[in-house]
């Protein structure tokens, strides 16, 4: 399974990168929106992991081109929220986001959403009749 990971904070990035290279999930790091949807455009990623607070374009707008993108509008989006961000969590998820994560949160709360939301879809690509 192959994952994008779009955190503008090197370290939580290279925490994550190696927790989840360990979890045995193919990991590609963007520190940045702009780098985010670039290689979300020439890349087929299962999910992506999404920081909602991020430099330039931020994650909600990230988001909003990801579900406009042919390449990405179906990959689930796991999004990386702070606690006071309510409203953000809100729009995540009126914006498309499949879930989201309360910063700080547990690593293993994270790789078990990770997994909830690759099976939702790989459940209803089975119907799909996709090869
Ligand atoms: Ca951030």
């Amino acid at each position: 399974m192959k994952l994008l990971l779009v955190e503008d904070e090197p370290k939580l990035s290279e925490y994550l990168r190696k927790g989840l290279g360990e979890e045995g999930f193919v990991v590609d790091a963007a520190l940045n929106g702009v780098d985010g949807l670039h290689m979300a455009s020439v890349n087929d990623y299962d999910l992506i992991i999404l920081d909602g607070n991020l430099p330039g374009i931020d994650g909600l707008a990230v988001l909003a081109a990801l579900r406009q993108g042919q390449q990405t509008r179906q990959t689930p989006v796991l999004m990386l929220t702070a606690r006071v961000q309510v409203e953000d969590r809100v729009r995540g998820l009126q914006g498309g986001a499949d879930d989201y994560v309360l910063k700080p949160f547990a690593f293993s709360e994270l790789v078990a959403r990770i997994h909830v939301l690759l099976r939702r879809a790989q459940g209803s690509r089975a119907g799909g009749g996709e090869a």
